[in-house]
């Protein structure tokens, strides 16, 4: 195959999260619904809100989606309605974005960071129960779980949810990049005590600002987190029963997901075909990324691992020239930055398969408008490879 291979010509203006393509489709739409925000001015929790609220409980199978200001204020708010705080060790992946780890430092809680797997770059099992038993050794109370769905994949949640039984621990999903996967029958958002997405723009289902939500089967749960949203109010507005913070999704915002969710399932297809191309191309030169039995992922990203021995700095600046934006998700694992460094690991030490990964992940174009750009994407990185 390789041989009939011709070097493509340079890739005109490529982006690596098409935003403008997706703008250019349903513009007069998301006109519309900002001017009826305009016009009705209900800024703060309008009927937009509500709205996207079910809109989005429904999509994922579940009893409760409680929207919010962004992903991040999503995990604090599960965090603070799970009551997490001095003395409590709560479990994430180390090789993540740094709102996993941040939140459970804001509650007072302490963050144990735990393995990933090489393969599908989520959180080891294995590693976690290490990092349980880590956590005893320091005296440490093992309160729960953070999941990472990294990249758009469901991490491995019955592996995960046998040992929260175990160790009688609750599991809250991050599932930031993975809105819209499943994992055997349930949908992101549907797993976990609580699960929480962000849409920030470059997230699968994303605003046009921050935003965010939470979401739960569990009644209680939710009317702690409606009431922590807004600054712990009771059922009085001015009689606050718990400490809360600000935590709403502007009106704006929620007008404009209900425009993006009606699209969303085609551009998750399109996603997926985009990562079937990639993978058909790429699979015999580089590791391009494994989705497990049952699963599906969001493709918020399509991350590849390069072989050790392969100069990924060079291979970048090809790309660059070839007009291929790219980007590394991520350069360091949370366990090494200077913020987290003194939180405990699964191994006391080293977390060797995530320190590995941020040596040679590699992330392509990826969004629901690569289109047959995957395939000129893929061409030129055989040409420059092979
Ligand atoms: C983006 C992201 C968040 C935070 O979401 P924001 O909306 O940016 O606050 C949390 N966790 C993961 C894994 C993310 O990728």
């Amino acid at each position: 195959m390789t041989t009939q291979l011709k070097q493509p010509e340079m890739i005109q203006h490529m982006q690596f999260i098409d935003l403008k393509s997706q703008l250019e489709l349903i513009r007069p739409q998301i006109d519309a619904a900002i001017k009826r925000v305009l016009d009705h001015g209900n800024f703060i929790m309008g009927p937009e809100v509500h709205a996207l609220e079910k809109q989005l409980a429904e999509f994922c199978g579940v009893k409760h989606a409680i929207s919010c200001a962004n992903g991040t204020d999503a995990l604090g708010l599960g965090l603070m309605a799970k009551n997490v705080g001095p003395g409590d060790a709560i479990f994430v992946p180390s090789f993540t974005f740094a709102a996993t780890a941040e939140v459970v430092s804001w509650v007072g809680g302490t963050p144990v960071f735990i393995d990933s797997l090489e393969d599908t770059y989520n959180m080891d099992p294995k590693s976690l129960e290490q990092g349980i038993k880590q956590a005893q050794k320091l005296g440490l109370k093992h309160a729960g779980i953070i999941p990472v769905d990294l990249f758009g994949q469901p991490a491995d949640y019955d592996a995960i949810q046998a040992i929260a039984d175990e160790y009688n621990l609750w599991i809250m999903a991050d599932g930031a990049q993975s809105f819209g996967a499943s994992y055997k029958d349930r949908k992101v958002g549907n797993i976990g005590n609580i699960a929480t997405t962000s849409f920030f723009p470059a997230k699968p289902l994303g605003c046009y600002g921050d935003g965010g939500a939470i979401f739960t089967n569990d009644d209680e749960l939710s009317a702690i987190i409606k009431s922590l949203r807004v600054h712990g109010q009771g059922s009085d507005k001015y009689d606050n029963v718990r400490i809360g913070m600000n935590g709403r999704l502007d009106t704006i915002q929620a007008a404009i997901l209900i425009e993006k969710l009606k699209i969303f399932p085609n551009e998750l297809i399109a996603r997926q075909k985009a990562a079937d191309a990639y993978n058909a191309a790429l699979k015999d030169i580089v590791k391009v990324p494994h989705v497990i039995d049952g699963a599906t992922s969001a493709w918020a990203q399509y991350t590849l691992l390069l072989p050790e021995h392969m100069d990924r700095s060079k291979l970048i600046a090809s790309l660059k020239e070839a007009g291929v934006p790219t980007m590394i998700y991520y350069v360091k694992p949370l366990h090494l930055q200077t913020a987290y460094k003194h939180y405990p690991t699964a191994t006391g030490g080293s977390l060797p398969v995530c320190e590995g990964l941020s040596e040679q992940v590699l992330s392509l174009p990826m969004s629901g408008y690569v289109g047959g750009d995957s395939m000129h994407v893929s061409m030129l990185l055989r040409g420059i490879i092979c």
